[in-house]
């Protein structure tokens, strides 16, 4: 038995690679794409290690190509789930008692085969299926989950030296000790990451989960499923079940043995796992944690020194980037007139310069949205601003889904604070601005602050400084992650922990201790040296 004192430090973040023409990793991801093209693959469910077929089958499509299949995979129903907790709860003993230290070096073996060996799989797989070009696939599939992986090995080192203090005469001690249950990880089709990462948190900490994968991005999630069998997962402490969420969710969430849901997605549907757990509480072994990172409408709020150019790139990029359909992307933005024109001159010259289409062409910026529903949803909320007197598309507005789900890169410029498309989240390439006037900017702040339900990103732009941290002050519940002179988008691990409050979630930071300590429960254990034998007080004797 290895019985070494061991401590984890602080990795340095996974650098971004650059993908130049004739490097080892453009040569290396373009044969890849090349050949995942070329593939319609079969995707089994796999529970306790094992492939399963279900038979009843969906498509995994490329949503800038819709008509390419990239994989056909098999949904879980009732049954399948059912053996999955079942699969999950029977490895959960040996998993929770195996040696953290062993646990640490699988995620760390994980992530080093995905930074080398499986870097170009885990990539392209995200870049077909989920219509990411090179630069955001490498900053999301490869980077930010290797990060995510390195990160929380050293965080649970921290968090399993933080011991109290023994007084004389005892030894005090806490063992931070898995939940007492399955984990169902319900993950969203934006992040591979966290797609990951919804797992292999609560997998560090020994737990063993249900993963319920977005049906839009099952073709790099399973690709991952592979690769952390390959660096020593034991079967069943990860199932993976694709299928449709209201069965999934109907059965594990019926089941007394769930001790937590770890989610990332939409807030209505969080709204809604959390309202089941709530009538089934009284089933449960063990009060379910209730983890959840969801929508955002988040904003960049200008101030009138602020430098109209670096507003302008900002909103282009944190709006724009991966066709907006990041939790923080900037979609509400609160410009003072005296900046409006040259803000809007910069972004009309960089949309122009933008190409948009598949992402086979490293030239294209903008790629599709996700599948026909979302860009039904975004084109019906154009097609509604410029119906609307109480707002103008001044940029792009085309939508397009004859080929792929593409949307233009547009601005609505709304004349009421409150139109539609400046409070509800659309996760699309859409900004809507609203002009205040100079001296209304308190009422500005007040319209920033309280248009929304959700609290997940913000950013200020003043070059004032101190007129940027009465704004801070001004609007410190509106976001979770708030940042001065910068996008609201591209926290990085271990820099920026990710995560907001009010409608956007319970806010425990992913890639932080925080979120760590919501997959375990602690027991303090008081060891006495030499019991006492007299029952009085001193005073009695
Ligand atoms: P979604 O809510 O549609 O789906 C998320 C997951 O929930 C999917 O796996 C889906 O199949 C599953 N699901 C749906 N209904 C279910 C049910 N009844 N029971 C169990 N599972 C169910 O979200 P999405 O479209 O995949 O992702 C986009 C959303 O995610 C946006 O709202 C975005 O803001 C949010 N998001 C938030 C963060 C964050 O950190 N706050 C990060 C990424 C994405």
């Amino acid at each position: 038995m290895n019985n070494s004192v061991f401590t984890y430090p602080l990795p340095a973040n996974e650098p971004v690679k650059s993908y130049l023409p004739g490097s080892p990793e453009r040569i290396a991801l373009d044969k890849e794409l090349e050949r995942q093209s070329k593939l319609t693959i079969e995707i089994p469910l796999i529970i306790g290690g094992k492939n399963i077929k279900t038979g009843n089958l969906g498509k995994v499509v490329e949503p800038h190509n819709h008509k390419h299949v990239l994989a056909t995979y098999h949904k879980a129903g009732e049954k399948e789930v059912q053996m999955a907790i079942n699969a999950a709860m029977k490895a959960h003993k040996e998993w929770g008692e195996t040696p953290w230290t062993v646990r640490a070096n699988i995620l760390l073996k994980a992530a080093d085969l995905i930074a080398g060996k499986y870097r170009a799989l885990i990539n392209a797989s995200c870049m077909l299926g989920q219509s990411k070009n090179m630069f955001q696939a490498e900053i999301d599939s490869a980077c930010e989950l290797i990060d995510f992986l390195r990160y929380n090995v050293a965080y649970a080192s921290e968090i399993y030296s933080m011991q109290p203090k023994s007084a004389p005469g005892q030894i005090n001690s806490v063992e931070y000790r898995p939940l007492e249950g399955f984990i169902l990880a319900v993950t969203p089709f934006n992040f591979t990451s966290i797609a990951s990462n919804l797992n292999m948190a609560p997998v560090m900490m020994g737990n063993t989960t249900l993963w319920k994968p977005s049906s839009t991005s099952i073709l790099s999630n399973y690709y991952l499923m592979k690769v952390f069998a390959e660096a020593g997962v034991p079967a069943g402490v990860v199932n993976f079940i694709p299928g449709q969420g209201s069965v999934i969710g109907k059965v594990a969430l019926a089941s007394p043995d769930l001790a937590g849901i770890h989610f990332t997605g939409s807030s209505s549907t969080f709204y809604g796992l959390w309202k089941s757990v709530g009538m089934n509480i009284d089933k449960y072994k063990t009060f379910p944690r209730l983890v959840g990172e969801t929508g955002g409408k988040d904003f960049i709020f200008v101030h009138p020194s602020a430098d109209a150019e670096a507003v302008a790139n900002a909103a282009f990029c944190g709006a724009f980037e991966f066709a907006g359909q990041k939790c923080s992307a900037a979609s509400r933005m609160y410009c003072p007139k005296s900046l409006w024109d040259k803000v809007l001159k910069g972004m009309e010259k960089r949309c122009k310069e933008v190409k948009m289409g598949g992402v086979m062409d490293p030239q294209n910026f903008v790629n599709a949205v996700i599948d026909e529903a979302s860009f039904d949803n975004i084109a019906k909320a154009i097609e509604y601003a410029k119906k609307s007197k109480d707002a103008q598309v001044v940029i792009g507005g085309g939508c397009d889904k004859k080929v792929g789900y593409f949307i233009e890169p547009t601005v609505i410029l709304a004349k009421d604070p409150h139109f539609k498309t400046m409070e509800e989240e659309l996760f699309g390439p859409v900004l809507t601005v609203y002009v205040y006037e100079d001296k209304n900017i308190e009422k500005a702040l007040e319209l920033c602050n309280t248009t929304s339900p959700y609290g997940l990103t913000g950013s200020v732009f003043a070059q004032d400084r101190l007129a940027a941290e009465k704004v801070c002050d001004a609007l410190r519940y509106s976001a979770g992650n708030f940042y001065i002179n910068d996008k609201p988008t591209g926290a990085v691990v271990g820099l920026q922990p990710f995560g907001g409050s009010r409608a956007s979630g319970t806010n425990d930071k992913a890639g932080s201790a925080f979120n760590l300590m919501r997959w375990v429960t602690t027991r303090a254990i008081k060891e006495t040296l030499v019991s006492p034998t007299s029952w009085k007080y001193i005073y009695m004797k």
